[in-house]
């Protein structure tokens, strides 16, 4: 039985809220809203200290046992409009975030990625923020230990992360097995959809339930609307106070939306939104690389992060979605799904430039964002690597989901990338990894949290998540956020 199966949580620690249907008021010392990587942290942090702390969230409480091999079902309880939030600029592409109990992390990869040092001096010399690296070293040490953090072992390697390794080998590259949140990994190659054999440390599994142990009190399907003087958080028919402090860690999507909700007047809320696009890339192979066995996530690259910001990453990706990467259709694409073994699908993760703003329209989250030009050059030029990765390896075709890019069949095509358009609508992107939006700054005009993590302006209420990082960061985000999450929360209490 995993820690969160309902019959090994306190009795009364989890109330759904779709079974509460009276007007009622609950207090605590902390109010949490959002249970995922930022919110998870702050949780087992303030109930390890003696706090006693209510967690809220909006998405439902899915037990490891409940979790599927399915795409779609698994989409549609654990992903945030099923996957179908969008950011909407020059190209429309989807912002994927889970909502369930755990938030993204719940249906991660369970990369462990420290933000590289030059990130906090750029966010000390260029926005005043008050700590560095070496402040967040001993949180950093602690995720470690407690999420078992390790890179991944021979026995979850697999043939997709393994030939990663030795294409960057091959160009000279480097690169390294990816560090994982990982009690066991038993290969399946299925993250995205949780993981039911309860060996990736998500929040889900590792620090929500070890809060719940320590007396906290979580309340799924429970949307926070708005917040208000006490201060105090309003859901649908109970109203929470707070005796301490009420601490936002919904996500750079939904934090700004809240606070907006609760009338926050400031001209930095929603803006300075970044984001790392993500995209892969399909190879073709005449042997079988069965990338549904492995970690999810295994290898990767940050070579080209310095010189042309782009970090590269192995993503398997089950049937449903591996057709959304292929540029066929009909019976080429039945065929090719055929094969599905002999391929595999290598993914980059982009340190954009570009900004856009979260607003709030008709009562949803509104994203605008557009990559730059110099962005989408980095893009091109990470796709060109990737396919020479590739065919370094032996694939005899790379088939990129690119407008105007015909199927390579060999290192002589390369060349083709370097006309390939740069026109964000022409490439097939996502992303997962969000930032900004209620930055982090010593003064109200240019940010919407002070230095000591409060909200200019609203007493008691503070941010946790990364809608207070005043750029991205490069790499994977999850670690980063909760490091700045457990140093935010101890300098909190
Ligand atoms: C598919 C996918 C794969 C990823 N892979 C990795 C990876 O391997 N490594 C990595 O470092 N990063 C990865 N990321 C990104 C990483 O998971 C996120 O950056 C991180 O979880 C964000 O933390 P957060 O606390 O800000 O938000 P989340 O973890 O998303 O949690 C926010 C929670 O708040 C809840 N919430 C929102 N609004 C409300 C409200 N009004 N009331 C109550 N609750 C609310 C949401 O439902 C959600 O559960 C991935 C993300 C996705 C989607
Ligand atoms: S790859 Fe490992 S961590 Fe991911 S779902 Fe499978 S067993 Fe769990």
């Amino acid at each position: 039985m995993h820690p969160d199966h309902p019959h090994k949580l306190p009795t009364g620690s989890h109330i759904d809220g779709q079974t509460v249907y009276k007007p009622g008021e609950e207090s605590a010392d902390f109010i949490i809203i959002g249970s995922g990587a930022a919110g998870g942290t702050a949780a087992q942090f303030l109930t390890e200290q003696g706090f006693s702390v209510i967690i809220l969230e909006e998405g439902p409480y899915v037990p490891t046992h409940k979790f599927g091999v399915d795409v779609y079902p698994g989409m549609k309880s654990l992903f945030r409009d099923i996957g179908s939030q969008a950011a909407q600029g020059k190209a429309i592409f989807p912002i994927l975030q889970g909502r369930c109990v755990g938030g993204s992390t719940t249906i991660n990869s369970a990369i462990a990625w420290r933000a590289p040092e030059s990130v906090y001096e750029t966010w000390q010399q260029d926005f005043g923020i008050d700590f560095s690296h070496a402040d967040l070293e001993p949180h950093f040490d602690y995720l470690d230990k407690a999420l078992t953090v390790k890179p991944v072992e021979d026995c979850t390697l697999g043939q997709h992360n393994n030939l990663f390794g030795l294409a960057a080998n091959r160009m000279g590259m480097q690169s390294q097995r990816t560090r994982r949140y990982d009690s066991g990994c038993e290969a399946s190659a299925s993250c995205l959809t949780g993981c039911r054999s309860g060996k990736k440390m998500a929040m889900n599994i590792a620090f929500i339930p070890q809060a719940l142990h320590k007396g906290a009190r979580l309340y799924s399907n429970t949307k926070a609307l708005k917040i208000s003087k006490g201060p105090k958080v309003h859901t649908e028919h109970t109203v929470f106070y707070a005796k301490r402090g009420i601490i936002l860690a919904a996500s750079a999507i939904q934090t700004p939306g809240i606070l907006k909700r609760s009338g926050l007047r400031n001209k930095a809320l929603g803006r300075y939104f970044q984001i790392h696009p993500a995209s892969s890339l399909v190879g073709y192979f005449d042997r079988d690389i069965s990338m549904q066995t492995g970690a999810t996530q295994g290898y990767n690259s940050i070579h080209f992060l310095d010189s042309h910001r782009f970090k590269l990453e192995v993503l398997s990706l089950p049937p449903e979605l591996i057709t959304t990467r292929l540029p066929l259709l009909g019976p080429q694409l039945s065929q090719k799904m055929l094969e599905y073994k002999q391929l595999l699908n290598w993914a980059v993760i982009l340190k954009a430039g570009a900004h856009g703003t979260v607003k709030q329209r008709f009562g949803k989250d509104w994203i605008s964002y557009t990559l730059t030009p110099a962005d989408m050059n980095s893009l091109r030029q990470a796709y060109k690597t990737l396919s020479e990765m590739m065919f370094a390896v032996g694939a005899k075709e790379v088939l990129p989901c690119v407008y105007g890019m015909p199927i390579l069949r060999s290192a002589d095509d390369l060349k083709l990338w370097d006309n390939a358009s740069i026109d964000p609508k022409a490439y097939s992107l996502v992303s997962s990894h969000l930032f900004g939006t209620t930055r982090m700054g010593p003064h109200k005009k240019s940010s919407v949290v002070v230095l000591n993590f409060q909200v200019h302006g609203m007493d008691k209420v503070y941010v946790l998540d990364s809608s207070i990082f005043p750029t991205n960061i490069g790499v994977n985000p999850q670690h980063t956020i909760m490091a700045v999450a457990r140093l935010g929360t101890s300098r909190l209490v």
